[in-house]
């Protein structure tokens, strides 16, 4: 046995699914805990190179 959905979904609700997709598009912005920097969550930081406040690439100055 599979599912089968038993009614057919609103316009509303099917929109405000669509509606969801800028959040997917934007890149989930952190301050930096070493340099301050805006950076991705979960990326190294471009402009200091930390991760979880430990130096782990090496930025050429
Ligand atoms: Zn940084």
């Amino acid at each position: 046995m599979s599912i089968c959905p038993k009614g057919k979904h609103s316009k509303a609700r099917r929109d405000k699914r669509k509606a969801q997709s800028w959040k997917i598009a934007l890149p989930s912005l952190v301050v930096c805990g070493k340099c301050g920097e805006l950076m991705r969550s979960h990326r190294v930081c471009r402009s200091c190179g930390s991760y979880n406040k430990r130096e782990v690439l090496k930025i050429a100055e």
